[in-house]
């Protein structure tokens, strides 16, 4: 792919190649920031930043404008934040989409610039961004791919800055076993939803992926007989198999709403985006006591944390202690590139920290190549700690035992912590010391 210059294209033409351009990096977002002097294009990749573009301020106003028109803003307003979102339809440029486009994809080179964007499968009637469960796994040449980007333009003193957030991306959806599980948190977490109700948390800091998480263990439930629900805000990824539903709340589709009607709908599996406060965490239990299984996502720490969360939000602790299956800790680290590994000696202060010699184990990391951008790591592996609820931790939850006796006893009853599965993964090569620092 050239590189996209503004100078030669129309502000449409550039903005088409930097969102080709970013979904062929494997970006999640693009940032346009505008600057005193120029506007910076920057894309997040692999849940860092990287450079790719400098734009004259000159320029700010047609690519800003342009993508207002694409999000249905106003034009005219640029002293508030403004949110919208538009579709952008991917062609096969990257190699990694192959998979996934459909035969008309391939056709689609010769679409029109106002094609490529806002959906043009919305008008034959299709839902836009469907993608048949089986697209990513290659078998299905048949879906075509819309990506849905949300867009957040918030003033600055330098202007407007914009960040645009790709969703439906082929990457975030993975199956269970392809999150980087080691075998005994993979057998842990299959135990944690093959119950017929109760719930699964996913929990982490943000961009750790949880989302992802929840939708493989959605994946893993798939079945004929069943019925899996989801209330997200918003949809990340669209599934055909799935009965998605997005909250509307300026249109009264609010949280609560949907969670009082659902269950006439005949649930079995029941996926909330995330639970925030008391009224989404006492819905979700709920549900879960009178025989569902609900997955959802937390705001927190660690498994432990998560139950004090739920403290906090004023549960009772014999609803938390009897509602929950388990709780999945969530982080993301870089992963090795696999063309250009090395061994290397790690820095003595963090062998010790990770309680690790180099006289008897091997390090490695990325030497940096044409396939990783110099970075020395590609894509991301998963580090979890599973906390699998029984009925010793749940009468220590009903007794009030303080957070720090429920942690001890968890690592003494053998769950593997998120600092123990990090090191395991660094001494089998997928990461490095330096990855697993940022995280435990
Ligand atoms: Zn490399």
């Amino acid at each position: 792919m050239p590189t996209p210059d503004p100078k030669t294209m129309s502000a449409e033409d550039f903005i088409t190649e930097v969102f080709d351009l970013a979904i062929k990096e494997r970006a999640s977002d693009v940032h346009f920031e505008a600057q005193t002097n120029s506007m910076r294009i920057r894309f997040r990749i692999d849940g860092l930043l990287e450079d790719r573009f400098t734009l004259p301020t000159t320029q700010l106003e047609s690519v800003v404008n342009s993508i207002k028109v694409l999000a249905n803003l106003d034009i005219t307003v640029h002293e508030v934040p403004q949110d919208g979102h538009f579709e952008f339809y991917q062609l096969p440029s990257s190699s990694e989409s192959k998979n996934i486009v459909s035969e008309k994809a391939v056709s689609s080179s010769l679409l029109t610039l106002g094609e490529r964007f806002k959906g043009i499968f919305s008008k034959s009637g299709t839902t836009s961004g469907s993608v048949d469960a089986s697209a990513q796994t290659g078998l299905s040449k048949k879906a075509p791919r819309v990506l849905d980007v949300r867009i957040s333009i918030y003033p600055s003193i330098n202007g407007e800055s914009l960040v645009a957030r790709i969703l439906n991306r082929p990457d975030a959806l993975l199956s269970l076993s392809d999150l980087g599980m080691m075998p005994d948190t993979l057998a842990t977490v299959k135990k944690l939803i093959a119950r017929d109700s109760g719930m699964v948390l996913v929990t982490g800091p943000a961009g750790s992926g949880k989302t992802t998480v929840l939708y493989s263990l959605l994946q893993e439930l798939k079945s004929k007989e069943k019925n899996i629900m989801t209330i997200e805000d918003p949809v990340e990824f669209h599934l055909e198999w799935l009965r998605q539903s997005e909250l509307k709340p300026e249109r009264g589709f609010t949280f609560s709403r949907a969670m009082r009607s659902i269950l006439r709908q005949d649930p079995d599996v029941i996926m909330v985006g995330e639970i925030r406060d008391q009224e989404a965490a006492e819905h979700a239990i709920s549900v879960s006591l009178i025989g569902r299984i609900v997955g959802s996502t937390v705001h927190s720490n660690s498994t432990v944390g998560t139950i004090a969360r739920f403290i906090d939000m004023n549960i009772e602790r014999s609803m938390i202690a009897y509602a929950i299956n388990g709780i999945i800790s969530r982080r993301l680290v870089r992963r090795i590139c696999q063309s250009c590994p090395v061994e290397y000696e790690p820095e003595p202060a963090q062998l010790s920290y990770f309680g690790l010699t180099s006289d008897s184990q091997k390090f490695f990391k990325g030497k940096g190549c044409a396939d990783c951008r110099d970075t020395g790591y590609k894509s991301r592996i998963g580090i979890f700690e599973v906390l699998e609820f029984e009925s010793e931790l749940r009468s220590l939850i009903v007794a009030k035992a303080p957070m720090s006796e429920l942690e001890a006893f968890t690592i003494s009853h053998g769950m593997k912590t998120l600092k123990q599965d990090a090191v395991e993964k660094v001494l089998l090569g997928l990461t490095t010391l330096e990855e697993i620092s940022k995280i435990v």
